[in-house]
């Protein structure tokens, strides 16, 4: 198994590619589809004598044009199955618009986090600018659900749906042993490792609420999607970007007492300020915000906002969320695992 480090300008820093060439040929993700990239793709598969029409299959952790961006290009020279998760699906052959090609769902999602109309046009601004280099071609898609196998490069995969930063998103645990040219991680005992896209990454907290603002209930999804990367107990995990995680249930662990943590700040910013909208919530927590994050920020007070309005710990009144229970117990708000006590204290 190769790694392939790809540029990415637009979103969360540089992309991995992962390439499993065994009896097959496939790949785990793509990189954007700007041309600097696609080089970069064509150039790293060179190096181990492969070609975009030697692939076989594409494994898809999500929909999001920096992993799927360049699978319709690599499909139409070499007719490599594409695979993605079903609620993914949709945005990758093309038959849904995402949220930055939308301008009537972008109206809707800014209404709903009380964005002010300067900010709106300031962010539609953005996304008109950066659209057209994001529209990879659309790819003809294999759609799998949580639990099937799919063969990648002679390697079984296993989809393990981790819903909350996109819909669809999806970890593939494959056993390390099998995979040619792969040391396993954890040495001669590791038997579980997960290519894990976005749900788990190494240096920050993967965005939920603005990411894909399809999700329902984002949070809580995504608190679950980390629960179970704790009990899977895996013993590395490749990320979607930069680099590997040797103890990805503490690095989940971790990631889940950072949203115990920021769910505090929220209800101390309601306490301080009185009633207050994703976006205001948004501004007290992260300031002021330029591109991408101006997207990321209010989406992810409001999928704090809307975690805690179904907790009945606050009250949606218009685009304002009013504080009714002012001590409530945060931690029952989330799952717990067996290393919370390993991470207390360490929110990162
Ligand atoms: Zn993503
Ligand atoms: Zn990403």
């Amino acid at each position: 198994m190769k790694r392939i480090q790809l540029g990415n300008t637009v979103f969360e820093g540089e992309n991995d590619a992962y390439l499993l060439d065994g009896e097959t040929t496939a790949l785990v993700d793509t990189g954007v589809a700007l041309p600097d990239v696609r080089e970069e793709l064509a150039a790293g598969l060179a190096e181990h004598g492969v070609a975009f029409a030697d692939v076989d299959a594409i494994a898809l952790t999500h929909w999001h044009p920096d992993h799927a961006g360049l699978a319709g290009e690599i499909q139409a020279e070499g007719d490599a199955d594409v695979y993605v998760h079903e609620a993914d699906a949709s945005l990758v052959d093309g038959s849904e618009a995402p949220l930055f090609a939308d301008h009537d769902l972008q109206r809707e999602t800014f209404d709903r986090w009380g964005m002010p109309e300067p900010d709106r046009e300031r962010l539609t601004a953005f996304f008109d600018s950066v659209s057209a280099g994001l529209s990879g071609r659309p790819a003809d898609v294999t759609t799998f659900g949580d639990g099937d196998a799919i063969d990648a490069g002679g390697v079984e995969l296993e989809a393990v749906h981790l819903p909350g930063h996109t819909a669809g998103l999806t970890g593939f645990a494959f056993d390390p042993r099998e995979v040619p040219g792969h040391e396993p991680v954890a040495g001669a005992d590791a038997t579980q490792e997960l290519f894990a896209g976005d749900a788990l990454l190494p240096r920050y907290t993967p965005n939920v609420g603005g990411a894909d603002v399809r999700v329902e209930r984002p949070l809580a999804a995504y608190a679950e999607s980390l629960a179970r990367l704790v009990a899977r107990g895996f013993d590395a995990a490749h990320p979607g970007h930069r680099e590997r995680i040797d103890e990805p249930g503490l690095r989940a662990a971790t990631i889940l007492d950072h949203h115990r943590h920021r769910t505090r700040r929220v209800l101390d910013a309601l306490a301080d300020g009185g009633p207050a909208t994703a976006w205001e919530v948004s501004a007290a927590l992260f300031g002021d915000l330029s591109e991408i994050h101006v997207l990321h920020g209010p989406g992810e007070a409001f999928a704090h906002l809307d975690h805690l309005a179904d907790a009945g710990v606050v009250e949606r009144d218009g685009t304002a969320y009013r504080l009714v229970d002012p001590d409530p117990d945060v931690d029952a708000l989330f799952p717990t695992t067996p290393l919370d006590d390993a991470v207390d204290g360490s929110a990162g």
